[in-house]
């Protein structure tokens, strides 16, 4: 968990880690949760600050009308009402959302994509999800579930998702799909597993097998973008997570890419995220800001 106290001029005053340990079940996780919350709000009076709002993302389907965590693979949450609990425990407003979307709320405000109006936040990791930001508003979708751009289907004979359905964005051109590809083709000749990021090293320094799995990879993920702009129409498209830290080995074959399937759309820009480990933390304040109607964080950072 990381967690953060954000000042209203977007000043970050203390940052704190925590580990989840969601094997404990998801009751521990919610009662970590508000412990860390309730300590941080503690601190906060203590150095003399006033808590205005709490700001909480957790992955998974997450209605953020109802402040509810309705559902998530990874820590095992169903129906937890992490808003209220919050409200009840620390007395103060209380914003829940989602971990992307708040992500790409921050890069759409703060980050890679500022002042561009229409940005796609697409995080890629150990899966690929989105956020869509319209003026600095991320749809949430009618059930919580909005940016499941990792399971566009790409490749109709492609490797099974996690999902369950053959060949979905996720299935070809995660960091953990790009690792598998690498293992599947390379067999027996490498004795250890390959990352996603030692398969982009690979690529650059011209190991050919690599080079391959690595443009799959670029071409279903332009695949995925070039039907997110047909949908969505932005200015920016930020990539965050973890293999947005290949930087332009990424960026550039995968602008061209893009550039090649732009038929009458316009091209997006595509970029780095900006912001790094912050995102989660910023975009959550700027929930719970949003909340209280405090919109200091944009103008003023
Ligand atoms: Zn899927």
């Amino acid at each position: 968990m990381k967690c953060a106290l954000v000042r209203p001029d977007g000043v970050v005053v203390r940052t704190e880690r925590h580990p989840t340990d969601a094997a404990r079940g998801p009751a521990a996780v919610v009662g970590t949760i508000l412990d860390v919350a309730g300590g941080l709000a503690d601190k906060a009076r203590a150095d003399g600050l006033t808590p205005i709002a709490v700001g909480i993302a957790v992955p998974g389907v997450v209605d953020e009308a109802r402040g509810v965590a309705v559902w998530s693979a990874n820590v095992g949450f169903r129906d937890v009402p992490l808003r209220d609990l919050t409200v009840k425990r620390l007395g103060l407003p209380t914003a829940l959302g989602h971990d992307v979307r708040v992500g790409g709320l921050a890069e759409a405000r703060l980050g890679a994509g500022r002042g561009t109006g229409h940005v796609l936040f697409v995080a890629i990791g150990t899966g690929i999800a989105a956020a869509h930001v319209v003026d600095g508003t991320a749809a949430v979708g009618a059930h919580g579930a909005a940016g499941e751009i990792g399971h566009i289907l790409v490749r109709p004979d492609g490797p099974r998702c996690g999902c369950g359905r053959p060949g979905c964005l996720e299935a070809m051109a995660s960091a953990a799909a790009i690792g598998r590809r690498y293992a599947e083709l390379a067999g027996d000749t490498v004795d250890a597993p390959v990352t996603a990021a030692e398969v982009a090293e690979r690529a650059a320094a011209g190991e050919p097998l690599a080079g391959q799995v690595w443009q799959e990879a670029v071409e279903a993920l332009a695949d995925g973008l070039a039907s997110g702009q047909a949908l969505f129409d932005v200015a920016t498209i930020v990539l965050g997570g973890g293999l947005a830290q290949a930087g332009d080995r990424l960026l550039i074959p995968l602008r061209a890419a893009l550039h090649e399937r732009m038929t009458f759309h316009r091209e997006p820009q595509l970029v780095a995220a900006a912001l790094g480990d912050e995102a989660g933390c910023l975009g959550a304040a700027l929930l719970a800001l949003d909340a209280v109607g405090v919109r200091d964080l944009q103008e003023k950072r």
